[in-house]
């Protein structure tokens, strides 16, 4: 489809849709990272906030946008912080964004089937499942865990394909990264919207190169699945 278009539901038959700022209210992580963990650092290693926030911004800055990045293990080693623990601990923070249930009621409704593709560890998309209920939607929960690459690597897309029997230009998928909404066009996916709103207590963030939404309510209506073979027009 041309970059900037309103997605072609007729090409659509699986959806695949990101968690964090795309479902979910991203200010949770935001504020899960960017203020609970450098104040639990900091009070750990006895440093001001700000000497917390400049020790861990180039960790954080090397392994960006890789496995580690998303890896909760890896971050409960290099800060001594129980980053399992702390999801549970705030998970009543984590808020469904409006409109995101009515897109998965439709979608549902049409007949497509719903998977969630999120970069989040398990430690951390459970806890956000739980605490929403919005596990029932989905036909398949895939993590870059699970695959061992992040959505923003090509092999994450391969891996999809090939131990899910998933077709990706049959596919719609939704998500607010710019690095994995890039990969998602370059291994083919159908059909691909940016959520351009992640972080409800932030500004929405333009998209000029992909056709994006502040909300997934906006891509209402989803017509019915029309099932037809593969490979015709
Ligand atoms: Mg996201």
């Amino acid at each position: 489809m041309p970059a900037n278009s309103f997605p072609d539901w007729s090409a659509v038959r699986c959806v695949l849709l990101d968690l964090d700022g795309t479902l979910l209210d991203l200010a949770f992580d935001n504020h899960l990272w960017n203020e609970a963990v450098p104040a639990r650092f900091a009070r750990r290693r006895g440093l001001s906030l700000e000497a917390a926030r400049a020790e861990l911004a180039p960790r954080f800055h090397a392994v960006a946008h890789t496995l580690p990045w998303y890896d909760l293990d890896h971050w409960t080693r290099q800060t001594g912080i129980d980053m399992a623990a702390l999801h549970q601990e705030l998970r009543p923070r984590v808020r469904v964004l409006d409109g995101s249930l009515a897109f998965l009621d439709a979608v549902r409704a049409s007949g497509r089937p719903l998977w969630l593709t999120t970069n989040a560890h398990p430690d951390s998309w459970r806890p956000k499942l739980e605490q929403t209920g919005l596990a029932h939607y989905f036909e398949r929960i895939v993590s870059s865990n699970d695959l061992q690459a992040p959505k923003e690597d090509r092999r994450y897309w391969q891996g999809l394909e090939e131990r899910h029997d998933m077709v990706a230009s049959e596919c719609l998928f939704a998500d607010d990264s710019r690095p994995v909404l890039e990969a998602a066009r370059a291994f083919g996916v159908g059909q691909i919207v940016a959520m351009n709103h992640p972080d409800s207590t932030r500004p929405p963030r333009p998209f000029s190169d992909f056709y994006s939404v502040p909300r997934l309510h906006h891509l209402l209506p989803v017509p019915p699945l029309q099932l037809r073979p593969r490979g015709s027009a």
